[in-house]
């Protein structure tokens, strides 16, 4: 048996009709880059993030990036960001000039530690980035309390945790600026790239949409200097039909993930912990392991399972940050969890029969001391 780590064919299944439907009239009209059909999805999207604006991007890599330009962060700039994430995170920081921060995470939910995150704040800090990481909301009062403090921004990296709430608020409305990813793999993905930025601030979605071409508002008219970042009209069409699915698969990955923990109980794994101000939304189900984690995931992965490690290599340890100046054991909550977790296979279609075939192989490497 072979279980993927996920299923975007099993998804496209009951959206056939519909999505052809939808992206032939785009190729009907032949109208192609940002218009009416994604003016429509980013009322959608702002509506269900409960924000009062939403800018559709080429990335979320694209969301995180304009928001620090557009917040004024750059050159002689610190932003504190947590080093378990994917790399996006704070190569935006990089491309704005400004200087990553690394703080570590908290090992239970993965997310920022505010405490850490507060010894890291110096007099050139501007911002902060939380990462809502594999679907759950980082803890975002403290993270706010501290920005107040010391007068810094935040932005919110959402990019794995559309529909996440905390508190009762959606991920992506906690702060000055909220980003979102429809990379395909996501929980609500396009057939492409594509991005979003939520926000409150006129001025701030205003910016951007002008920062997303180049720029200007008026054609051939450039006040600032810009990129190129719009969101197309089919990825909009597409992503439109699948945002009236997504409160469903979001229910179907927790029915999943609640079946995997119960199963696991017994086994010396760490199961996801959900913390109580957040309800998540498994982008990713993760395992965590003492010292087998590499033998584990070498063995689902020799049957057929598409288990895999998020992050192996965190960020103040990757080759391009040599010159920041981190070393091993900067970070022992972050390393340990990037030695430690394994993602295993969810997604809102996965069946019991493929869940218990996970179930079994995990419990069989352990009965069998594979160890
Ligand atoms: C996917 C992702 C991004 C980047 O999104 P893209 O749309 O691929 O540019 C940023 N941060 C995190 C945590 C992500 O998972």
């Amino acid at each position: 048996m072979k279980v993927p780590l996920m299923n975007l064919c099993a998804q496209y299944e009951g959206l056939r009709k519909d999505i052809q439907k939808t992206v032939n009239d785009i190729m009907e009209k032949q109208a192609f880059v940002l218009g009416e059909t994604v003016e429509k999805f980013e009322n959608e999207i702002a509506s269900y993030c409960r924000t009062k604006y939403a800018v559709g991007l080429n990335s979320g890599t694209d969301a995180l990036f304009l928001s620090l330009k557009a917040l004024n962060i750059g050159m002689q700039d610190e932003v504190v960001a947590p080093a378990f994430t994917f790399f996006a995170t704070t190569e935006a920081i990089s491309l704005t000039g400004a200087k990553p921060v690394f703080a570590d995470i908290d090992p239970e939910t993965y997310n920022i530690c505010p405490k850490s995150l507060e010894s890291r704040i110096t007099k050139k800090t501007k911002a902060i980035i939380p990462v809502h990481l594999y679907g759950q909301c980082a803890d975002m009062d403290p993270i706010a309390n501290i920005a107040k403090k010391h007068g810094l921004k935040v932005i919110e990296d959402a990019c794995q945790a559309i529909g996440a709430t905390y508190k009762g608020k959606k991920a992506g409305s906690l702060s000055d600026a909220g980003c979102l990813s429809f990379f395909p793999s996501k929980n609500l993905g396009a057939f492409g790239d594509g991005g979003m930025l939520v926000t409150d601030n006129k001025e701030l979605a205003d910016r951007i949409s002008i920062l997303r071409v180049h720029g200007s508002e008026k054609r051939y008219m450039h006040q600032e200097i810009g990129i190129n970042s719009r969101l197309d009209s089919i990825q909009a069409a597409v992503l439109r039909v699948k945002l009236k699915y997504l409160d469903g698969w979001l229910d179907k990955r927790r029915q999943k993930a609640e079946y995997y923990s119960k199963q696991f109980s017994s086994l010396s794994v760490s199961c996801p912990h959900v913390a109580d101000h957040a309800v998540h939304t498994y982008h990713l189900y993760v395992l965590r392991v003492e010292k087998y984690s590499e033998k584990l995931l070498t063995f689902l992965n020799d049957n057929g399972i598409e288990a895999r490690k998020y992050y192996s290599v965190p960020l103040h340890l990757q080759a391009c940050y040599k010159s920041l100046g981190y070393e091993k054991g900067d970070l022992p909550a972050t390393e340990k969890a990037a030695e430690e977790s394994i993602a295993i296979p969810i997604f809102p279609e996965i069946t019991t029969k493929e869940q218990d075939y996970v179930v079994s192989k995990v419990k069989e490497f352990f009965n069998t001391k594979k160890t």
